[in-house]
């Protein structure tokens, strides 16, 4: 007893720190109760919805929007129309290098920049294989709406405007046919789960301080309204549904003329999936009191049986890691969902091709980044794709060197080829061992970069998106633990974690954290990294020997500045790290493996060339290496070390 008060005074303490830290910023919000029937003989599915929507902004808004997802399943849709465009363009290799024309491809080295998945697989789909959305008739507190449709975007002209700190009840009918799959959502994948259930339902535009994000479905990206879910789906008895949301009635599905009813829960999430098989198996675990961890597959071989308890056993390990690096992971459920058509992240559940690990912590990881601190994938995708791909990195590499070789579902073959790998990761540098880096200095040197401020849908090509979020996005983390240090990085990343949760926070709010977190500035790492596509060069200049040191020279060749780290190693086997600031972060790295480095006065920014002093003679010099490091993303590093001739 005397425990438990303890507990929950601690509790009330800190809730009350974390309201205090809150970013001040207005959400709207919005409650559905969905009840969906499917047929699975005609996947025609039919439902009705019931929102309830609050006006929390100081505008008053005449209009709503929704998003009808499957609407782009259609020939000739504008996701159509923008996969067989981006197919004519012809990239040489698939990652990296310009653009050649299509009569010079010669059918080997030359791929076309568009999805694998779409191609042109939506032209050619028959009326019984498209996917559609309809609202018959949509009432604002009882009264019809006028509705005005735009293929993937539904416009709702509002009889009564919505004031601001006001409700209304939104309630509406629709029918939809799930669509073969093509990408994300649809039936019969092609591990042949039947039905895969994102996108699957009219869901409210999110209206925020920039305004409606009416953005249709052309490919990517989500961005939703936070609330919670009720949602009830009714199918064919022999079915097994997989979803967001906890089960209200796992002992109690009513079972009707041979169908089933499922009612699902979750609280503060914007997106709600379902996937539904009638193979599918299943296995879960409490982890902790409170949090279950599901795993849904079709049954195939034992191999797979293993790998996918492996899920399982490796995610309930991971977590506590997890959370201490990247914060608390805050709904009662987590469903890792095979479905879809590779990995794809929904508001506590995934959808997964198969169980490989580094997806799953890659997917898992979006429920702290897309679900909970909710970032506009449309404008920021690399806050959401590179911070995820930046944590996959960083969990992968724990999981690998700490507790694979551990799991009870790997065979002895795995667990001494992991074992090899993890002699050699640790001799690896992390920019080589991290495939991100790759990523993104093939980008730099291919000429199709644009900057990562580029609204997702809307880049030339799909080689610089992916390279873009992905890529340089989680290069961005490892670049600011080398400008701030990785400990102070690791705790921004905490910090923004609990102050903007919940909140949509863009690209500033992350880097403002940064340095209030480092007590360094950063708004010169902000505006090239995320608004110009300039890049880092520095190489050694000149060594001249003077009395009793050497001066070293350095150039900056690329555009983009940064801090300098320098390594010279002696011939006696002595090294010295030299730090040289750069004037615009108004202070020095923290580096705490380091306590000996020398530190140089700041280079300015407009400078294009520095020298300093080593601290022995030019004769005592074995090497010079600029960034031994190599997390400052160096667009050339052959000009980075000098090897002195005996
Ligand atoms: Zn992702």
């Amino acid at each position: 007893m005397k425990k438990k008060l303890t507990v929950s005074i601690f509790a009330i303490l800190s809730i009350a720190n974390l309201l205090h830290a809150q970013a001040d910023r207005w959400q709207q919000h919005v409650n559905y109760k969905i009840n969906a029937a499917l047929d699975v003989t005609t996947n025609i599915i039919k439902g009705t919805e019931e929102l309830v929507y609050t006006n929390n902004s100081p505008d008053t808004l005449g209009k709503v929007y929704f998003h009808m997802y499957w609407n782009a399943f259609v020939p000739n849709s504008a996701m159509d129309i923008r996969s067989r465009e981006l197919g004519k363009n012809y990239l040489s290799v698939r990652r990296g290098a310009p653009i050649t024309s299509a009569s010079t491809m010669d059918g080997k080295d030359n791929v076309q920049d568009w999805d694998r998945r779409v191609k042109d697989r939506i032209q050619q789909l028959k009326p019984t294989e498209i996917g559609y959305q309809r609202i018959s008739q949509l009432l604002m507190n009882g009264k019809a709406q006028k509705l005005v449709e735009h293929e993937t975007i539904l416009e709702v002209q509002l009889t009564h405007p919505i004031a601001p700190k006001t409700s209304v009840k939104l309630a509406l009918q629709f029918e939809a046919q799930v669509p073969i799959q093509v990408r994300r959502s649809g039936r019969d994948n092609a591990e042949g789960v039947r039905y895969s259930m994102s996108q699957w339902y009219p869901k409210l535009v999110e209206y925020d301080y920039q305004g409606w994000n009416t953005n249709p479905y052309i490919a990517r990206e989500f961005y939703g309204v936070w609330g919670n879910y009720d949602v009830s789906i009714q199918l064919n008895k022999d079915y097994t549904v997989a979803a967001t949301g906890v089960l209200q009635n796992p002992s109690l599905l009513s079972n009707v003329a041979g169908m089933k009813s499922w009612n699902f829960k979750g609280n503060n999430i914007h997106d709600f999936v379902w996937a539904a098989d009638d193979h599918f198996k299943h296995l879960s675990k409490e982890v902790r009191k409170g949090l279950t961890l599901h795993v849904y597959y079709k049954e195939k071989t034992a191999a797979e049986d293993s790998a996918w308890a492996n899920v399982l056993w490796a995610a309930e390990k991971a977590l506590p890691y997890i959370e201490k690096k990247f914060g608390p992971y805050p709904y009662p459920q987590y469903s890792f969902i095979q479905g879809g058509d590779g990995g794809m992240e929904y508001a506590m559940a995934t959808l997964l091709k198969g169980p490989g690990i580094g997806t799953v912590f890659h997917e898992w990881m979006h429920n702290w980044y897309q679900h909970v601190l909710g970032s506009n994938e449309s404008l920021y995708p690399w806050m959401d794709e590179g911070f995820a791909s930046f944590a996959e990195d960083d969990i992968s590499f724990w999981y690998e060197q700490n507790i694979a070789a551990q799991s009870p579902y790997i065979s002895a073959a795995a667990i001494k080829l992991l074992q090899a790998n993890n002699e050699k990761a640790k001799t690896y540098l992390p920019s080589i061992q991290y495939g991100n880096y790759g990523g993104y200095l093939a980008l730099a040197k291919s000429n199709l970069e644009e900057p990562i401020s580029t609204h997702s849908d809307h880049y030339n090509t799909n080689f610089a998106y992916s390279s873009a979020a992905y890529s340089k996005g989680a290069t961005l983390l490892g670049f600011l633990g080398y400008v701030i240090g990785d400990s102070l990085r690791d705790a921004t990343l905490l910090n923004y974690y609990s102050i903007w949760k919940f909140k949509h926070p863009n690209s500033n709010d992350f880097f403002r954290v940064a340095e209030k977190t480092s007590g360094i500035q950063l708004q010169w790492l902000k505006e090239y990294w995320v608004n110009s596509t300039k890049s880092i060069d520095y190489g050694l200049n000149d060594i001249q020997a003077e009395n009793n040191t050497a001066i070293i020279s350095l150039q900056r060749y690329g555009k983009m500045p940064a801090p300098i780290e320098v390594l010279i190693t002696y011939k006696d086997g002595s090294t010295e790290l030299h730090y040289i600031p750069l004037d615009l972060m108004l202070a020095n790295k923290l580096d705490k493996k380091t306590p000996n480095r020398i530190v140089h006065p700041e280079w300015k920014w407009v400078q294009p060339t520095y020298t300093f002093e080593t601290t022995k003679p030019i004769t005592a010099l074995k090497t010079i290496e600029i960034d031994p490091s190599q997390f400052m993303p160096d667009t050339n590093r052959s000009n980075n070390k000098l090897e002195i001739p005996n």
